[in-house]
């Protein structure tokens, strides 16, 4: 029997697991338990990224081993020098494309746990042994990772807008606290405060989009259409944004993506191409409806009613500009600014 732990100690353990609600804490309390537990030599774990039309990849969040543990935090793999991702080996791209629950090596010294949010695959957890893992440490890891599982399911509960299953306006408010965090860390947030008309620097981009004449669906059609127009927005954002891209709703008929970090140049190929997908789309009964976003960057030290401020006024220009178009903050006349800020502040 390999169970070092005795059962107060699971039950803290368990305690202190459910108690959190960062995902990146929550993955560090799971690896931490199940290193002590089994007394492992090592363990990684990996969170997994689905990307339309490729294989997933595979991005390292925690290393544990007798050395102690390094954390790679989620806005890490965000940050300007981004950790690539990991090239898996055989077993670990095995346990990776067979979608069992777990997979164990011929030797016994090395199992992989897959955990899963709903049916997808979310993260791997690969641990090596010094010894063979017994029926009851296998029983045990499972119980954890269903735990985990769980767990993960009622922050996805509280985290999402019960409409369109995007992120809700909550949870924007700590992701931009935690977005802000990293930026202040990192060793050239001054260069990121500077020069945001730089199109060749990566920047994280806030971006409030609106669709156009909505009122107008819900008059003509009533609430029940209108809901299914927010529905299936939703679902071309999810298809035409990145997977580590933030997508929220945050109120009625408005959206919050965060992106990043990203060329000014390619924000804006993105969310064109979001625009002209939305536009070209044949709602039933309604026909084709447009969408405007306003867009900024993020910067270091600032509050997020300031970055949705700037993101707003640029979405009014892009409204007045005729709607159906994304406007970048920058480009608005110092007038625009002053006028807009009088109203907004
Ligand atoms: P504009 O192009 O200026 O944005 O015009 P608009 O008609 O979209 O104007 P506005 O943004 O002021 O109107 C938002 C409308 O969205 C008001 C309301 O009828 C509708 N709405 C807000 N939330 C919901 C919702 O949850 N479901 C539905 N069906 N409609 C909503
Ligand atoms: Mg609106
Ligand atoms: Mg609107």
């Amino acid at each position: 029997m390999l169970l070092k732990s005795n059962p107060s100690d699971l039950l803290h353990s368990l305690a202190e697991l459910t108690g959190l609600i960062d995902r990146d804490d929550l993955a560090a309390s799971l690896c931490l338990t199940l290193f002590e537990m089994m007394q492992a030599d090592s363990m990684d774990f990996y969170r997994v990224f689905h990307r339309t039309k490729q294989l997933p990849s595979l991005h390292l969040l925690v290393e544990f081993d007798q050395q102690g543990i390094r954390q790679h935090s989620i806005e890490q793999l965000r940050s300007k020098h981004p950790q690539a991702p990991i090239a898996p080996d055989g077993f670990l791209a095995s346990a990776l494309h067979n979608n069992g629950a777990l997979a164990i090596d011929p030797s016994g010294f090395r199992v992989i746990l897959c955990l899963r949010r709903e049916t997808e695959l979310y993260a791997l957890l690969d641990l090596t042994l010094s010894r063979g893992l017994s029926p009851a440490d296998l029983r045990m890891l499972q119980g954890f990772v269903r735990i985990y599982e769980n767990h993960i399911a009622l922050l996805d509960y509280g985290e999402t807008d019960t409409l369109t299953g995007l992120l809700n306006r909550k949870t924007l408010e700590r992701q931009f606290l935690k977005i802000v965090t990293a930026l202040q860390n990192l060793p050239s947030s001054q260069a990121l405060q500077q020069n945001n008309r730089d199109t060749g620097s990566a920047y994280f981009f806030l971006v409030v989009l609106d669709i156009d004449h909505f009122k107008r669906v819900n008059d003509k059609f009533g609430h029940l259409f209108g809901d299914e127009v927010l529905l299936t927005v939703s679902q071309i954002m999810r298809q035409s944004f990145r997977e580590i891209d933030y997508l929220f709703r945050f109120g009625g008929e408005e959206f919050v993506v965060i992106l990043g970090p990203q060329t000014r140049e390619s924000v804006g190929t993105a969310l064109n191409r979001f625009r002209e997908a939305v536009a070209a789309h044949e709602f039933a009964q309604i026909g084709t409806i447009t969408i405007s976003g306003g867009i900024t960057d993020i910067r270091p030290y600032e509050v997020l009613s300031i970055t949705l401020g700037r993101a707003d006024l640029a979405l009014y220009a892009a409204k007045d500009g005729g709607r159906n178009q994304m406007m970048f903050f920058d480009t608005l006349p110092e007038s625009e600014i002053e006028s807009g800020s009088d109203e907004l502040f």
